[in-house]
């Protein structure tokens, strides 16, 4: 029998975790620990989709690869998705790393003008050639780390021409850089300090003239708000997304983060794609969500820079059967790129299991931006984001932290990170 060519393989892996069957719908409760793995696995990859997964024996019997990469002893599995960053600011906030240590808080640092406010002014000042410069950065130690697939959202801007910026920033990375991005409209970040005492003025803004104009030009996918106590309140989440929804972006909201808001009711109510954070969500809320299929993407790296000693009750989620997915929150307050902290985050403060952990940063991740179809598992026909860790089994992620456990990346079959 004469052997298929394709362009790689990659072989002989410990563990190949394929996170196969999840596409159509997320991994739900027990089905989050079923990882799909075949040990002593193989992947062929052709055209920069996956081919074929199985055992060792049998791939190498039907494909012979044009290249390949010998995985022995290591785990391959799906390049993770990080469904929520708030990839594109200027400056730093390093300053207030230190006020929050001594005591204050994230709602009184923002009300002396730090916080978000501080990141808006240096946004507005940045064009769009040095953000991208920035954010090309980022991008750059993500994909070192394993991150393939980026959600990115707008929010420091706050203005029409800001935040229009900023989603032409966003596009412009996503042709420029391997790293996909996924863009979201969160022009309803903060209240801008020129609106403080009038909230629902800003709030007609959004509405009028950003949401129409950015998806006139088809900048965003989702449109987001932060919907919390002296921030933006339920009536006017409620508005801005669902005038959003008419426009075609998909809801999604900061929901629950500092305060009981019933954010998670809100969430199922207006059918959204995910509800992010939700640390103090109710459980009628949260019932409501998993009626509703509304994903949950937490944050717990949110919740350790804000030195908090809440985190989101995860286990409550999967029992109740939410999706769960998980992702860094990155941002200048929370300034985390890699994947793999997270879920070590989510194994110690959260009880999540590693394998619950590492569903929750790849196909349910790519649920929560609607790109299961494509990315989150390794299947025949999905791009080929592969990741090659140096561990034995999976089990090591979570357990092992603080170094990169990363050895290659190959993104849609090429492969752009070698560390070895
Ligand atoms: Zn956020």
């Amino acid at each position: 029998m004469t052997k298929k060519k394709v362009d790689l393989l990659i072989t002989n892996a410990s563990e190949l975790i394929t996170l196969q069957g999840w596409s159509q719908k997320p991994a739900l409760a027990v089905q989050m620990r079923d990882l799909g793995i075949i040990r002593k696995g193989s992947i062929a990859i052709h055209n920069g989709k996956i081919v074929a997964t199985g055992k060792a024996s049998e791939i190498e019997r039907t494909f012979s690869g044009k290249e390949s990469i010998d995985a022995t002893g290591e785990v391959v599995m799906p390049g993770f998705v990080d469904p929520h960053t708030h990839l594109v600011f200027a400056g730093f906030r390093e300053d207030e790393f230190e006020m929050r240590i001594k005591g204050l808080s994230y709602m009184e640092i923002l009300q002396r003008g730090g916080g978000i406010l501080k990141s808006v002014q240096e946004t507005r000042k940045a064009s769009e050639e040095q953000l991208v410069e920035n954010c090309k950065k980022t991008l750059d130690i993500m994909l070192e780390h394993g991150t393939t697939t980026v959600e990115a959202k707008s929010g420091y801007g706050l203005t029409l021409k800001d935040e229009m910026k900023c989603l032409r920033v966003i596009q412009r990375l996503n042709k420029e850089h391997p790293v996909t991005v996924v863009p979201t409209f969160l022009g309803a970040h903060a209240i801008p300090a020129e609106y403080e005492r009038n909230a629902d003025e800003y709030v007609k803004l959004i509405i009028d003239e950003m949401i129409p104009a950015v998806a006139d030009q088809k900048l965003a996918e989702f449109c987001d708000v932060f919907c919390e106590k002296e921030v933006f309140n339920k009536d006017q989440t409620k508005q801005i997304l669902l005038h959003g929804k008419t426009h075609g972006l998909k809801p999604k909201l900061h929901a629950d983060e500092m305060t009981a808001f019933k954010g998670a009711e809100l969430a199922a109510e207006v059918e959204a794609v995910s509800a992010e954070h939700l640390l103090f969500a109710s459980i009628a809320g949260l019932k409501a969500m998993a009626k509703k299929h509304v994903n949950a993407v937490l944050l717990p790296a949110a919740a350790f820079s804000l030195m908090l000693s809440r985190y989101a009750n995860a286990r409550k989620m999967i029992e109740i059967g939410i999706a769960v997915a998980l992702g860094t929150d990155f941002n200048p307050s929370c300034w985390v790129e890699n994947q793999q902290t997270i879920i070590a985050l989510a194994c110690r403060q959260m009880k999540m299991t590693p394998a619950e952990a590492i569903t929750a940063v790849t196909i349910n991740a790519a649920h929560a931006i609607k790109r299961a179809h494509e990315i989150g598992s390794l299947e025949p026909g999905k791009k080929a984001d592969v990741i090659i860790l140096n561990i034995p089994n999976h089990k090591f992620l979570g357990y092992r932290f603080g170094t990169n456990l990363v050895n290659k990346v190959i993104k849609e079959g090429k492969l752009v990170v070698d560390r070895e």
